[in-house]
C-alpha cells in the first residue's frame, strides 16, 4: 500500500477528488469542461478573496511555473525587485528574476527566522524598487510571514506586491483584494487539496496593466495577455483555445476546491497547526521556527540528538511519509511534516502520524510522551469526524 502523505505536498486527496481524477479526459471544447473551467475561476476568486476585477489564471505546470509567470509578466529586464527570503523558495524566486534580467535586492534571515517589517521598510527606503516579492509560507523552513503588514508596506511605497502562496493558499489567511496584493500564485497540490500539475495565480488590474506596459514580452506560453481572452471566454461559457489545458487536472482541482469553504478552512487549518504543535511538544520535538513565525500548514522540526537522522526513512517503512530537510542550514538534523488539505478534516489520520512518529522516537530512546501527544491533539481538535463532515460543503456531482 502507498504510504500516507505527510510530506508538504503532494498531499492526501479526498475520496471525491480521487473519483474526479479517475474520470476519462474531457475535450477542452466540451460543454462540461467549459463549465468546469468557469467554476474553477470563480472558486479561485472566493478562496483568494479577490474581487470581480481580479483575474484568476490556471494552466498546466507546477508552482515554479507560476513563479516564473509572475516574474516575467510584471517586470522588464533592468528593473529592480526586493525579495524577502525566508527559505529556498525565496532564493528560487530571486534566481528566476535574475534570469529575467531583473536586479534583485535580497532581504534574508537565518533559517527558521523572518526579517522584521521594519528592516524590509528600511531597505525599501534605500532602494528604489518596482516590486516586492515574498513567500507566505516557505516550505523549506516552515516560516510564515506577516503578509498583511507586508502588503500594507507595499501599498505605502507604491510598489507591486507578489506573494508566493504555494504552501499557504487554502489554509493560511490571505485576503488578496482586502490587503491589495497584485499577484498571489499557487499550485494545486498543497493546502488546496488537489493532485499536482496545475499552476494557479490571481492577478490584480494593476498587475495586468504592468504586463501591458512591458517592453520585453514574456515567453509566449506563460504570457498572461495570451491567456486572458481564453480565460474570459471560458468563464463566459464559450470554448476557447490557446494551448491544450490539462482537462483531467482541472476536473480534479475543481472537486478539491468545492470542498473548501475558505473561512472554515482557514480556521480549521489554524487549529490543526496548533494541535500538531501541541503534539510535537508532548513528543519533545522542537520546532525550527519560533511559535509566532511558524506556519499552520506544515511543521519543520529538529531531530533530537539521540535519534538517527534516518527518521524519515524509518517512518516511511511504517507507512507514513514525511519529508527530509531541504534548506542547506537545516541538514541533516531536521525533518518536515505537512498537515494541510484533506488531512485537516481527518483527525484519525493526523493521530496515526503522531502515534507512528512517537513510537519510532520511543524506540530510539527519546522521552516522547505518545499518549500525551494524542490527548493534546484531541484537546485541540475535539470534534468527531461526523461533525467535521457536517462543516464540509457537500460535494456536488461534476
Ligand atoms: N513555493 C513554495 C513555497 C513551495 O513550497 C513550492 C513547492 N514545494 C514551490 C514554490 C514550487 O512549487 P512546485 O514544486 O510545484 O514547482
Amino acid at each position: 500500500m502507498d504510504p500516507l502523505l505527510f510530506i508538504p505536498g503532494p498531499v492526501e486527496i479526498s475520496p471525491s477528488v480521487r473519483q474526479a481524477a479517475a474520470e476519462p479526459p474531457l475535450a477542452h471544447g466540451s460543454t462540461t469542461f467549459v463549465e468546469l473551467f468557469g467554476e474553477l475561476v470563480r472558486r479561485m476568486r472566493e478562496i483568494w478573496r479577490a474581487g470581480p476585477e481580479f483575474q484568476p489564471f490556471a494552466f498546466a505546470g507546477s508552482g515554479t511555473l507560476a513563479m516564473e509567470t509572475a516574474a516575467c509578466n510584471l517586470l522588464d529586464p533592468g528593473q529592480t525587485a526586493l525579495v524577502v527570503q525566508t527559505g529556498i523558495f525565496g532564493e528560487r524566486m530571486s534566481r528566476i528574476l535574475e534570469r529575467r534580467g531583473v536586479h534583485v535586492v535580497r532581504v534574508t534571515a537565518d533559517a527558521g527566522e523572518a526579517p522584521t517589517i521594519a528592516r524590509i521598510a528600511e531597505v525599501l527606503d534605500d532602494e528604489p524598487v518596482h516590486a516586492l516579492f515574498a513567500t507566505h509560507v516557505d516550505t523549506s523552513t516552515a516560516v510564515r510571514l506577516d503578509v498583511r503588514s507586508l502588503a500594507e508596506l507595499a501599498r505605502k511605497k507604491d510598489v507591486l506586491f507578489v506573494l508566493d502562496g504555494v504552501c499557504a493558499i487554502g489554509g493560511e489567511l490571505c485576503d488578496q483584494a482586502g490587503w491589495g496584493i497584485d499577484v498571489v500564485l499557487a499550485a494545486s497540490q498543497k493546502a488546496l487539496g488537489g493532485p499536482p500539475g496545475l499552476s494557479l495565480l490571481v492577478a490584480s488590474p494593476r498587475a495586468l496593466e504592468a504586463r501591458r506596459g512591458l517592453r520585453a514580452p514574456p515567453p509566449l506560453a506563460i504570457d498572461l495577455e495570451e491567456w486572458l481572452p481564453v480565460h474570459h471566454a471560458l468563464e463566459g461559457g464559450l470554448p476557447s483555445y490557446f494551448a491544450t489545458p490539462p482537462t483531467s487536472l482541472v476536473r480534479a482541482t475543481v472537486a478539491a476546491l468545492r470542498e473548501i469553504d475558505i473561512r472554515d478552512a482557514v480556521a480549521r487549518q489554524a487549529r490543526v497547526g496548533a494541535a500538531m504543535h501541541s503534539a510535537w511538544r508532548a513528543l519533545r520535538l522542537a520546532s525550527v521556527p519560533a511559535e509566532g513565525d511558524a506556519a499552520h500548514t506544515l511543521s519543520a522540526l529538529w531531530i533530537p540528538e539521540q535519534v538517527r537522522t534516518t527518521l524519515p526513512q524509518r517512518l516511511a517503512s511504517l507507512g507514513v511519509l514525511v519529508a527530509g530537510p531541504l534548506h542547506p542550514s537545516l541538514k541533516p538534523r531536521s525533518f518536515r511534516v505537512g498537515h494541510m488539505g484533506y488531512v485537516t478534516r481527518r483527525r484519525d489520520l493526523l493521530e496515526r502520524c503522531v502515534r507512528i512518529l512517537g513510537r519510532v522516537l520511543v524506540d530510539e530512546g527519546h522521552p516522547a510522551d505518545v499518549e500525551g501527544a494524542v490527548s493534546a491533539l484531541h484537546r485541540e481538535l475535539p470534534e468527531s469526524e461526523r461533525e467535521v463532515d457536517r462543516h464540509r460543503l457537500a460535494a456536488r456531482p461534476y
